[in-house]
């Protein structure tokens, strides 16, 4: 595939701004209704939460990060800090945010929704010192490492493919190392980078199926890259309004955390023609995990819009929105 129009650094770095903001806005707009079911969600809000006002389970001021934002940042700031081995450098940044040394918290306030294969991954990689020894395991397949993966797609939109493949597929098993999640996030990283060089949401979909297409050749079919093949595939033939109509998105686990069903959405959330808000909502709308669901669908939807996505109302609420405008800047120079 070539990019005969390369383009203007402004319109890459708007799109990276917009791609950050995104999972900032679906986790602070999901946070609201996580662990709802979608006949919660339609009764409380019968034409979905427009809105990012808090609350929810833990009790969230509005457009404060919870998880996904933080771990995002996690990985973001691995990359800005121009250390050699950006794998070790997110996951100590990752053991921070668990200890309760991050900033943007009080000195010691541990976090309040932690995944359990974060967790878990997170204490093997405290061990060992390595994304090899780290991880929950085979069997782990929740939504944990792709709700953090963006930053290698607007870090390293330049590297080789093979380059950004070995990193995204360390920097998920710290935490996540079954195949499917691994193998998600690189999808997923090569879908960004397509909508970064300004490719239409079904070629960068396209992306994410090529890149599963080498990834398998010649490995065996638990690899997990067929399976997250199968999942991109399912999202293409979602019909997202039907869908946060009638809480059917015709996936095994609708709106829960398992990593297929977190990105065939966010797929159906980019291909629908609709404003990004809108996608957003009706993602958001399903229940479930909705906060991440909504960072994962929010990514794409930031790299394929920039940040003309996201109304300032949003905006102006979002904890780290001025840090992820300056991340931007940092990343297209
Ligand atoms: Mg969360």
């Amino acid at each position: 595939m070539t990019h005969p129009r390369e383009p203007a650094l402004s319109t890459t770095r708007d799109r990276i701004a917009g791609a950050l903001l995104g999972v900032h806005a679906g986790d602070s707009l999901g946070a609201t209704l996580e662990f709802m079911t979608f006949d919660q969600v339609r009764a409380q809000y019968p034409d979905g939460l427009r809105e990012i006002v808090g609350g929810g389970l833990f009790d969230w001021p509005a457009g404060h990060a919870t998880d996904d934002t933080d771990l995002t940042r996690a990985v973001l700031l691995a990359y800005l800090s121009g250390e050699h081995d950006v794998v070790a450098a997110a996951g100590q940044r990752m053991l921070a945010w668990l200890d309760g040394h991050w900033p943007g918290r009080a000195p010691g306030d541990h976090p309040v929704d932690v995944g359990g294969a974060t967790a878990k991954g997170l204490e093997r990689f405290r061990s060992s010192g390595d994304w090899r020894q780290a991880g929950a395991g085979a069997g782990s397949a929740g939504n944990g490492s792709l709700m953090r993966c963006l930053p290698t797609a607007l870090a390293r939109a330049r590297a080789t493919p093979a380059e950004r493949f070995q990193e995204a597929a360390a920097i998920s098993a710290i935490t996540h190392d079954d195949p499917r999640c691994v193998h998600a996030c690189v999808a997923y990283t090569e879908i960004v980078v397509a909508l970064l060089a300004g490719e239409s949401p079904r070629e960068a979909a396209r992306a994410g199926l090529l890149a599963m297409q080498v990834a398998r050749f010649g490995s065996p079919p638990e690899d997990g890259a067929a399976a997250v093949e199968l999942a991109i595939g399912q999202g293409l033939d979602i019909d997202l309004v039907r869908a946060a109509a009638t809480g059917d998105a015709g996936l095994a686990h609708g709106g829960t955390g398992y990593v297929l069903d977190s990105l065939a959405l966010a797929v159906a959330a980019l291909v629908d023609p609709r404003p990004a808000v809108d996608s957003l909502v009706d993602v958001t709308r399903l229940g479930g995990d909705t906060d991440t669901n909504g960072a994962i669908a929010g990514g794409l939807l930031g790299a394929r819009d920039g940040t003309a996505a996201w109304p300032a109302t949003w905006v102006s609420k979002l904890q780290f929105a001025a840090e992820f405008e300056e991340a931007a800047d940092a990343l297209v120079n």
